[in-house]
């Protein structure tokens, strides 16, 4: 493979998959491309491949990184913020991993996270939130919290299908809605902007898939599905019974509904065992609150997983630590939840551990499950000494306040301690 400005590390193997399984073949020292991204993502990007290089290295390995550009670094190179050879160059290599990119506020310009994910159609967004000892929290028991979200990425009301307010088009979609399907008097006279919320069996069922395959493959204990279905009987309650069906269909004893738990195993579910269960989105809110121990793996629409794992992320710790990946058929693009917080840019100082365990992420889908454990151990043994950057020092009594570099090297040197 060549490109015009990438340059392609000559001493490393590409990943590839098997056609049969479908599953990723990774050998010992795999090519994986990185984006550092804008703002902060030039102080964390670093941070993480030295930390991820010292996993790698710990158990035997090595990664091979491949610069790639998007944001501010294209426009320098290409004059464009997502040249088509990064979007090649991702796909070609399957497993990558980006830090943060500016959205420019105001019309005309695209997300270019939304770009990418639309390109390699990346259709579910995972992020885990578990509680590392050590990090400041805004609740009592933040160590209940032990979950993994599966949020839907393509579709909902963020497919982008919606007309502004005064415009010809909005005006011809309320003329369809209010003469052609008899919706009259249901949308208020005067201006008004009109969205369209899609959610398909196909999209639905896709994404529920992975949260299944996940919860079976690491024996956790219940997947919820999270729905608005008590007043979207179309879009969020089908999504709902979409997923039990998929359940029914494809998963047989390997799966039981919590009807099923209560009726037939009183309450105790046997073991190998995933429970299925739904709640309405309000309600799971609080229940995150009340009830955080009661919840596992979560599969949501696009609205509601973004609101529900960001609420998550605040419970154990906030955008210093939440990390996320984006999943295709194949394809991998970690990236942590935070932005380019661009008043901290270049000054070596931001919390690099969302995009640290971002790589994690990357690396557990890799199959390097040791050295994903190394790196959170590390990670966690680190914090819970007090030697954290300035957004957790802020929130702990004492503890040693580190620049993003200093923190990534006190990281590094756990590894050792721990391999
Ligand atoms: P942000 O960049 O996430 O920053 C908001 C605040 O969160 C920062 O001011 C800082 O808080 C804290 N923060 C974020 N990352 C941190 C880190 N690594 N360590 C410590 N603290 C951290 O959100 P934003 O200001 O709304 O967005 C800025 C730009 O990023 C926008 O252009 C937005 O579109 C883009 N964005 C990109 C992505 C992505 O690429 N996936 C995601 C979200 C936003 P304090 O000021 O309190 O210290």
């Amino acid at each position: 493979m060549s490109y015009e400005q990438i340059e392609v590390p000559d001493d490393g193997e590409v990943i590839t998959v098997d056609e049969a399984t479908g599953e990723l073949v990774v050998p010992s020292n795999p090519i994986i491309p990185i984006i550092h991204g804008d703002g902060i993502g030039q102080d964390v990007g670093p941070a993480a491949q030295q930390v991820l290089d010292a996993a790698a290295e710990a158990t035997g390995r090595s990664i091979s990184w491949m610069q790639l550009y998007a944001g501010q670094s294209a426009r320098d190179r290409y004059d464009e913020n997502l040249p088509d050879e990064t979007v090649d160059a991702i796909r070609d290599h399957r497993v990558a991993i980006k830090g943060p990119l500016t959205t420019p506020v105001g019309s005309g310009f695209r997300s270019l996270n939304v770009a990418l994910r639309k390109k390699l159609d990346l259709y579910t967004n995972v992020r885990p939130t578990y509680y590392l000892d050590g990090v400041p929290s805004p609740v009592t028991a933040p160590e209940q919290m032990d979950m993994i979200s599966f949020r839907e990425n393509t579709e909902d009301v963020y497919a982008g299908i919606e007309w502004e307010a005064g415009s010809d088009d909005v005006e011809r979609v309320r003329e369809f809605i209010e003469e052609e399907m008899g919706y009259e008097d249901t949308i208020h006279e005067g201006p008004v902007g009109i969205g369209v919320k899609p959610i398909s069996e196909f999209g639905s069922k896709r994404l529920i898939r992975e949260a299944f395959d996940y919860a079976i493959e690491n024996d956790r204990d219940s997947v919820t599905l999270v729905h608005k279905g008590n007043i979207m009987k179309f879009t969020e309650a089908a999504f709902r019974d979409w997923g039990y069906e998929l359940a029914e269909e494809e998963y047989g004893d390997d799966l039981i509904t919590e009807d099923e738990l209560w009726d037939e195993y009183d309450g105790e579910a046997p073991e190998d065992v995933v429970v299925v269960k739904d709640r309405i989105a309000d309600n799971m809110l609080q229940q995150l609150l009340t009830r955080t121990d009661q919840y596992d793996v979560l599969a949501m629409p696009n609205l509601n997983g973004d609101y529900l794992s960001d609420a998550a992320g605040a419970q154990i710790g906030g955008l210093g630590i939440a990390p996320g990946a984006n999943l295709g058929e194949g394809r991998v693009l970690a990236e942590p939840v935070h932005g380019s917080a661009p008043k901290y840019a270049g000054q070596d100082k931001v919390n690099p551990t969302a995009m640290i365990l971002s790589g994690r992420i990357m690396l557990e889908q890799l199959g390097w499950d040791d050295a994903a454990d190394l790196v959170r151990d590390a990670v966690e043994a680190t914090i819970s000494a007090g030697e954290v950057t300035y957004d957790l020092h802020r929130q702990i009594e004492g503890g040693t306040k580190l620049a993003t570099s200093e923190y990534a090297d006190a990281v590094c040197e756990r590894i050792e301690d721990l391999a």
